[in-house]
């Protein structure tokens, strides 16, 4: 007999049963006792962008191979291994890619996921990241699929700037639109992410902050950084927070602020005239891997435990081959528990050929 928790869903999908795989913890502690709090589902690897930052098109060109349908995960598979998570200790569900809302039946997947519940009963929160390319057509459904917030990529206001970094012409105003959109269907508040690279879009910082301040969308600048290995990064395009927000603070006056939640991977700043506030997100300059509680689930189902892992377990291979939701709970248990990243924290101390040496994993296919 083992302690392992139920997973808590409307329609939890019946599985052989295997052996008892040993009793697990109601919450799940990596080696240095972090918590998995947060699990990032990437639902497809495709995206109707190229952002130069994330798939440049000399790379996801006309002929690069995606995933075929059969290899992602379906959404009965999402489902349980989201479940899995949820009964032990994971709060937030996001859905991530890619572009997510090009994965056809994405609501339904959402209600899926809004049916499960923590082992205290609660509703887990479920969020999601895009473009915003289909925001204001799809806004009002995905609420009612029981999404409960979502984020918004945004690099730019200037539309010659932001199409010559999404690399296919598309105008700031749908984005805006978008955004719009989701904050009038209540999926708010509506987080707008701007990724800053020195010497493209870094003029774009101040009108980007004049814009967002006294409106309901919170604006957070991420520091460019070296995910996968297609982006060419430098160290010299990154745009260190600290810079940032001396920027802004100069015409807006800033104070800091604490974390809304733990392992909040924004560092929060408030106009003093109650503006609002900004995040800045500073995986480069100020690593924050001692309090990463995330987790990440590729699109073909692999388990990685750090945004830069070299390698994913294969999850789908055990629920294809028959695993039951108490085996599948050891395995990730186990995962987790031997979970010792930290690359943000290490990177500084790694040579621009061991950097690019090391096998990354693109973003697109992982998961932002
Ligand atoms: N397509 C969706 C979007 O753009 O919001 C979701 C996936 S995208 C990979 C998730 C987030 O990762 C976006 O906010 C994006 O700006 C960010 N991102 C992608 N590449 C990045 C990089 N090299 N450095 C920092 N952030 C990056
Ligand atoms: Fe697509 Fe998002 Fe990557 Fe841009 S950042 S290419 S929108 S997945
Ligand atoms: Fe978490 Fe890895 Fe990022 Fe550190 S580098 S914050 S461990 S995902």
């Amino acid at each position: 007999m083992t302690t392992l928790l139920p997973v808590h869903t409307a329609a939890a999908p019946r599985a052989r049963r295997l052996p008892s795989t040993g009793a697990l913890p109601a919450a799940l502690t990596d080696a240095f006792a972090r918590p998995m709090r947060d699990l990032r589902i990437s639902v497809t690897d495709r995206c109707n962008f190229r952002c130069v930052y994330c798939m440049p098109k000399s790379v996801f060109g006309r002929g690069y191979a995606f995933l075929d349908r059969d290899e992602l995960l379906t959404f009965d598979e999402i489902t349980r291994i989201a479940g899995v998570a949820v009964a032990h200790g994971v709060h937030k569900l996001r859905l991530t890619g890619g572009e997510p809302l090009l994965r056809r039946g994405i609501e339904e997947l959402i209600e899926r996921l809004a049916a499960l519940r923590t082992p205290d009963g609660e509703p887990v929160e479920i969020a999601l990241t895009t473009n915003g390319s289909a925001l204001a057509v799809k806004a009002a459904a995905l609420k009612a699929a029981g999404l409960t917030r979502v984020t918004v990529s945004l690099d730019s206001l200037d539309d010659a700037v932001f199409q010559s970094m999404n690399d296919v012409r598309f105008p700031v105003d749908r984005v805006l639109a978008g955004m719009q959109a989701a904050h009038d269907a209540g999926l708010g508040p509506v987080k707008v992410n701007m990724v800053v690279k020195r010497g493209l879009n870094d003029h774009e910082v101040l009108p980007m902050a004049r814009h967002f301040k006294d409106s309901p969308f919170t604006l957070r600048f991420i520091e460019y950084m070296d995910v996968g290995t297609s982006n060419g990064w430098r160290l010299d395009e990154v745009v260190p927070s600290a810079e940032i927000v001396e920027l802004i603070g100069a015409e807006l006056s800033l104070e800091p602020i604490g974390a809304a939640a733990p392992g909040e991977t924004a560092a929060r700043w408030r106009y003093v005239d109650g503006g609002g506030e900004i995040g800045v997100i500073s995986s480069v300059t100020n690593a924050f891997c001692g309090t990463c509680n995330r987790a990440r689930i590729s699109t073909e189902g692999r388990l990685f435990t750090c945004l830069f892992a070299s390698e994913g377990h294969d999850l789908r291979a055990l629920l294809r081959g028959g695993v039951d939701d108490e085996a599948l709970a050891a395995a990730m248990g186990s995962i987790w528990g031997a979970r010792d990243d930290r690359y943000s924290e290490v990177r500084a101390t790694l040579t621009p050929e061991l950097r690019a040496a090391r096998p990354k994993p693109e973003m697109s296919y992982l998961g932002g």
